[in-house]
């Protein structure tokens, strides 16, 4: 087998279609060299190596060793160089590369291959002794952290006392000397930990770190990663090794990364930062402040140090050509990662760049418009999930403000909360429902889970391109990075800042957009959604199949949802109608009646209150189909639970206190989920059902004459398991409707249907056709049933069938395909076959999540039903669903 690939001077073993065998980091450096660019040569040694590696205790396949070899001297070949060549020695570096990037989240060892010895040939070759030292303690710390795991905080203490004891500021002003007593410090640090030296055998190094990449995929911040952006476990990494180039060389060297478009506003220039005399983790790791890449950047931050167009102007006129080369060949933005070694350039990584959701609308339709990539190309080009960014809330431009601290504007979007400083915290306060904004100097790696917890983040160090500010971009989280005013004190407790102070649990409004934190909550206005995302909707629009509803019962939520581009209603859950103030008691009074006439007084007061519900919904809605379902929950759920609440109900209906009490008493059950609710109360008491029947063809009647526009209530009857059910409440639907159509002296179309919610009657849907026009799949409901799961309950277990694998998604997240898919893909072809004309769709959270509604397009249902604020989303997921 062949696990070990080769790439640079100008051949590549492997190419960009290699992603799932090379990683894309391996995939990409292949390609790029294959392009002629310059990429320092080296070797990708493949995932499947890592594969077996996890399957066969840790050991390496047979065979591995000797490709290693036999591609490690084809670099030094390439190079002119020998690894462990104490005169002439090649350095490498080890790099880890999944097939789905995950920045930062393992780990990367430069430098590799220096030695007591070989450092000593390197300081001569380079004739630079200080260059020299400092690559050497850069190692050591690297590969102490990485490899060894000694603690990486002893190395910084001991620079950090070492350059205050000299008044030494960066580290750029440590002279070769300074290095060499730090290095020793570095060894002792080293064998004190491991009780035995650093290693000096470049070979053992190798391996050493191989092994370390490949551990690293296992390592917890990968995990979480993974589980967060459903990588799964078995894909494996890569590893990279390459010949070493240098920035770090003094004043014409440096490193940088680069971005060929904006990646916050989408606009077409380029953009990035760079750092002379440094290496690559100097820059996102936020120790150094980074300087701007060209002159429109450092205009825009109004900074004084010149930007590499400036400064370096021959190399920035090579980068330009490779952004230019990279963008059209790879037809998308690219994140570029590059290195300048003597005013040459070298390339080090490129890839498809993370990007806000305004950036990937402006750069999908740019890209369009410029002729670079279809109209199809550009729909899929933007993740359906990113537009909940841009559905969100920013600052009210009214509102006063009490501003606190400017930083750089890493991630757009507003977000208030309470102030916290570490990720662990945030998360528990996130837990328990509070909003937090996490405070940090710097985040790393580690800090993945509270950057997700917290409703935004600042940091008071790094730039734009610090992982702070990637990783929020990526998660759509607002992030204010680089605000070097902010002073976080040790006992974590309170910030200070120009004088004031900020303590833990106050709350601060962020705007990421504009690089700004305020005191206190500022309040918030809904996008206008024009420009790019109406372009973009109307070309998704143009390819989607499927029709999208949302799931809405107030005429605001009908509102948002039509402005959204819903396509009609497809569940109104009449039982929200009920909890208002002044219905609740008539609600009550109905549910307590001991006999059918009380019953019927009370449903006589409800009867115009749903009918206005109705009215105004159809108003809204009007030329479009509204899925109305008859009442649902279990009765007690509306129970008055004080005796003031009975006291209330005793009044109004005229009833005793005390048995009013008994009777609610009665109505408990021990599983209310699996009980006498649904269709089962409309069995039971049929004068429920008749009354909002009543109401909902009224109101329609009334609409269609003041509106003269169509009004089509679908009137849907919940939990039917059996046709029998259905046959006998359609019937009494049928009649009201008749009579009131009839007393009204209006025509109008009007469905009646079911809920396709319980395995039986998925399975029997054949039966069920008969007496249904359509069906709405209750996947909520569905889920539960089919797994005999509670959603309510599951929260307590959940976490563990994710973590062992036993759930790669959570179900009522993301439709589970092989189960309730199936009952899905059974109840529409029998459905079909009874009543060819049958209308299929499904209601329930995963109607807006666009894996699921992948699966539906699959499935050839008529439409997908999601909350309102999603429909956007849905639109746009249907639409790539059927590309
Ligand atoms: P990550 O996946 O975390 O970005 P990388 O493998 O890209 O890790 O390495 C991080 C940085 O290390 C790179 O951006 C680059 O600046 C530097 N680097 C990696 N390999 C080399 C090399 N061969 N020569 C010089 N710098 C390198
Ligand atoms: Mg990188
Ligand atoms: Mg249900």
């Amino acid at each position: 087998t062949k696990w070990v690939y080769s790439f640079g001077a100008g051949h590549s073993d492997g190419d960009a279609s290699l992603r799932n065998l090379l990683g894309g980091k391996g995939a990409n450096l292949a390609e790029m060299a294959s392009l002629g660019l310059p990429v320092p040569p080296g070797f990708t040694i493949t995932t499947e190596v890592c594969t077996a590696f996890y399957a066969n205790d840790r050991q390496y396949p047979g065979g591995l060793k000797d490709q290693v070899d036999a591609a490690l001297a084809k670099i030094g070949e390439a190079v002119g160089m020998v690894f462990g060549d104490k005169t002439n020695p090649l350095l490498v570096s080890v790099r880890s590369g999944a097939r789905a990037s995950m920045p930062g989240m393992m780990d990367t060892v430069l430098n590799l291959g220096l030695t007591d010895e070989t450092v000593k040939g390197l300081a001569k070759l380079s004739g630079d002794e200080r260059f020299a030292y400092d690559s050497y303690r850069r190692f050591i710390q690297m590969y102490s952290d990485v490899v060894l795991e000694v603690d990486h905080h002893s190395f910084e203490e001991l620079l950090e006392t070492y350059k205050e004891e000299r008044d030494y500021f960066l580290d750029t002003e440590l002279s070769a000397d300074d290095w060499k007593t730090i290095i020793e410090g570095y060894k002792k640090i080293v064998a004190d930990a491991l009780g035995k030296p650093f290693p000096q055998d470049p070979q053992e190094q190798l391996w050493g770190a191989i092994g370390a990449v490949f551990g690293s995929w296992r390592n917890e911040r990968a995990d979480t990663y993974r589980r967060l952006h459903h990588i799964p476990e078995s894909w494996g990494t890569a590893v990279n090794v390459q010949a070493m180039v240098f920035g770090n060389m003094g004043e014409t060297s440096a490193t940088g990364v680069a971005f060929t478009r904006d990646p916050s506003t989408g606009d077409n220039h380029y953009y990035g930062e760079f750092l002379v005399n440094a290496q690559g983790e100097d820059v996102v790791a936020g120790i150094r402040t980074p300087q701007a890449l060209t002159r429109r950047g450092r205009e825009a931050m109004d900074e004084d140090a010149p930007s590499m167009e400036e400064a370096m102007p021959k190399a920035y006129a090579e980068l330009e050509k490779v952004f230019e080369k990279l963008e059209n060949h790879y037809r998308d933005m690219q994140d570029i990662e590059f290195t300048i070694q003597n005013e040459k350039l070298w390339m080090l990584q490129t890839r498809n760049g993370k990007r806000t959701a305004t950036a990937a609308l402006k750069i999908a339709v740019d890209m369009c418009k410029e002729g670079l990539i279809s109209e199809e190309e550009a729909v899929c080009r933007v993740d359906p999930h990113s537009l909940d960014q841009l559905l969100h809330p920013s600052l009210d431009p009214d509102a006063p403000r009490d501003q606190l601290l400017t930083g750089l504007p890493a991630s757009p979007g507003a977000a208030s909360g309470e102030v916290v400083f570490n990720s662990d915290e945030a998360e528990r306060l996130a837990q328990e429902g509070k909003p937090v904004i996490l405070v940090r100097i710097e985040t790393s790696p580690e800090d993945i889970h509270g950057m997700h917890a917290a409703k935004g983040i600042v940091t008071a160090r790094g730039g734009m391109t610090s992982h702070a500010a990637v990783v929020a971009r990526g998660m759509g989280r607002p992030c204010v990075c680089g605000a070097g005013d902010v002073k976080i004190d040790k006992s974590e407790t309170f910030f200070t800042v120009g004088g004031r102070q900020v303590k833990k649990g106050e709350t601060v409004t962020i705007d990421g957009g504009e690089g700004k934190v305020f005191a206190g909550a500022v309040p918030t206005v809904q996008p206008e959604l024009s420009g790019d995302f109406a372009t973009l909707m109307g070309w998704a629009d143009k390819v989607r199949r499927m029709k999208v509803r949302a799931n809405a019962e107030t005429p605001h939520d009908a509102q948002v949802a039509r402005d959204f581009g819903a396509e009609g209603i497809g569940l109104c859950r009449t039982e929200h109608m009920f909890f208002e103030a002044d219905r609740i008691i008539a609600v009550r009074e109905m549910i307590l009646s001991e006999d059918k006439k009380g019953r019927e007084a009370a449903l006589a007061k409800l009867l115009p209150m749903q009918r206005s519900d109705f009215e105004e919904l159809f108003r809204v809605m009007t030329g479009l189909p509204v899925t109305i379902r008859l009442l649902d929950p279990p009765l007690h759920e509306f129970l008055p639970h004080s005796d003031e609440e009975i006291e209330e109900v005793a009044k109004s209906s005229g009833m005793d206190a005390g048995k009013l009490k008994d009777r609610a008493h009665k109505l408990h059950e021990f599983n209310p989920m699996l009980g006498h609710r649904g269709c089962r109360l409309g069995v039971s008491y049929p004068e429920i059902y008749e009354m909002q029947v009543r109401a909902i063809i009224e109101a329609a009647c009334s609409v269609a004459k003041e509106t003269g526009e169509k009004v089509t209530p679908e009137i849907m009857v919940p939990l039917v398991a059996k046709r029998e059910e259905l046959a006998i409440l359609k019937e009494r639907i049928d009649a009201v409707a008749l009579a009131v159509l009839k007393e009204k002296n209006v025509k109008l179309d009007y469905l009646v249907g079911t809920m396709i919610e319980l395995p039986r009657a998925a399975l029997t849907a054949d039966e069920i056709a008969k007496d249904a026009e359509f069906f709405s799949f209750g996947t909520n409901d569905l889920t539960q049933t089919t797994f005999g799961l509670s959603r309510d309950d599951s929260a307590a277990f959940l976490p563990d069938y994710l973590r062992q694998g036993i759930f790669e998604r959570d179900p009522f997240v993301t439709l589970d395909p092989e189960g309730v898919g199936a009952l899905i893909h059974i109840a529409a072809e029998k459905g079909r076959k009874t009543r060819p004309e049958i209308k299929l769709g499904i209601c329930g959270e995963h109607g807006g999540d666009p894996d699921s509604i992948r699966f539906v397009e699959g499935a050839g249902l008529d439409y997908v039903s999601c909350s309102p604020f999603r429909t956007p989303i849905a639109r746009l997921a249907a639409a790539q669903a059927k590309l």
